[in-house]
């Protein structure tokens, strides 16, 4: 399979050629299909297998599809257990969205706050977060959700290791129920099935 066969926009072609990547890891050829379908999945992968672009593909190719709504709504929300991971992440989107207009911001803890609030004002589409500093720009009402499209829950295993449970059904009753949710995580437990019961409609599983 190729890039452009997964039904990628021209912008992201150009930007995986760039980067040197020749062809799509196994969870790209299963994920960004589905996903690009606006199917809700629960995809078990470790890292490095390619998993960061086998969801931000996508999701740039869908918010891009689609005119930016009137207010300052964020439109794809990506949460991640950890600062080092969510800062990871929102490089990787940056990276892949070089050829589009697209914003992106990524917010955690242990950095002061004001510099994110300032971000979030000026617009963000695509937001990376960590679940508690998620729940406290929330709390100062620094986040706007009406718009979501797209929830992505990154290495959720280690977001319940961590103890983010509370947090992430916090955060999803704050969500529109109409949205698309991706769940990645390095292990399929029991707690994993019953947070895609809670949180995922009618999803794919792909185990590799
Ligand atoms: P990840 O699993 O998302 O942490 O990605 C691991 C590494 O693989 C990253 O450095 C990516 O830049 C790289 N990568 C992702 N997709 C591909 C691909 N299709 N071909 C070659 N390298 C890739």
């Amino acid at each position: 399979m190729s890039f452009s066969a997964l039904g990628l926009c021209t912008e992201l072609l150009n930007t995986v050629a760039e980067k040197g990547y020749t062809q799509p890891s196994p969870i790209q050829n299963e994920a960004i299909p589905a996903i690009l379908q606006r199917r809700d999945i629960i995809a078990i992968a470790q890292t490095g297998t390619g998993k960061t672009a086998s969801f931000s593909l996508p999701i740039l190719h869908l918010l891009a599809a689609t005119p930016r709504p009137q207010t300052h709504g964020v439109r794809a929300l990506i949460i991640a257990p950890t600062r080092e991971l969510a800062a990871q992440v929102a490089a990787n989107v940056d990276n892949y969205s070089q050829h589009m207009n697209m914003r992106t911001t990524a917010v955690f803890g242990g950095v002061r706050i004001e510099p994110q609030l300032y971000a979030l004002e000026q617009g963000v589409d695509i937001l990376i977060a960590t679940p508690g500093r998620l729940v406290d720009l929330y709390k100062q009402g620094a986040i706007n959700f009406e718009h979501l499209e797209i929830l992505v829950l990154d290495e959720a295993d280690r977001m319940l290791d961590l103890g983010f449970i509370e947090s992430i059904h916090f955060i999803q009753s704050l969500l529109p129920e109409k949205r698309q949710t991706l769940l990645f995580s390095a292990t399929f437990t029991k707690d994993i099935k019953t947070l895609a019961t809670a949180m995922l409609n009618n999803p794919i599983t792909i185990e590799l």
